[in-house]
């Protein structure tokens, strides 16, 4: 069973959707593994964004996640990391397909709402950075066989 990070970034916090995109999260039927609401610091969320160290667009994009708290969120389920992609949308709202978050609810790379881990590897190290193992919580859902199963 794979793990992804998800982060609902300030600008999704600010404009109340943080309901909206659990609710998509949960009927898609992932799984909630941890959660919490944190205002990052700038030396926090250069780690995060470390791979974009140096691009144009880095000095905003900490400004912007730093700005306002965040909902930093562990989902779990099979193929939990493309799963969580596909439901994010492409990353410039204006591609993102119709029925994605990014396409509904966002017009602009600049805010466009969520974080996704993009690889299991990534993932895995985005999940460690962002959560100590005693703040994830596994758990047994009544109906998981209805949810994932292969025949
Ligand atoms: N971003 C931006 N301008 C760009 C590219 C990216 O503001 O030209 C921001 C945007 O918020 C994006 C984040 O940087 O979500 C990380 O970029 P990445 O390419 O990893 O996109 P993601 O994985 O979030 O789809
Ligand atoms: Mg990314």
């Amino acid at each position: 069973m794979e793990r992804t990070l998800v982060l609902i970034k300030p600008d999704g916090v600010q404009r109340g959707l943080i309901g909206e995109i659990i609710k998509r999260l949960e009927n898609r039927g992932l799984k909630l593994v941890a959660a919490k609401f944190v205002h990052v610091h700038r030396a926090f969320a250069e780690e995060h964004y470390a791979i974009h160290k140096g691009k144009p667009f880095f000095e905003g994009l900490i400004e912007y996640i730093t700005s306002s708290p965040l909902m930093a969120m562990v989902w779990e389920g099979p193929q939990a990391v493309a799963a969580v992609r596909q439901t994010m949308g492409a990353t410039k709202p204006t591609e993102a397909a119709p029925g994605t978050i990014r396409h509904d609810f966002a017009l602009e790379m600049g805010r466009n709402l969520t974080h996704a881990s993009d690889s299991i590897e990534n993932a895995k190290t985005e999940i460690d950075l962002w959560f100590k193992p005693e703040e994830i919580f596994p758990w047994d859902r009544a109906s998981e066989e209805w949810i994932s199963g292969s025949n």
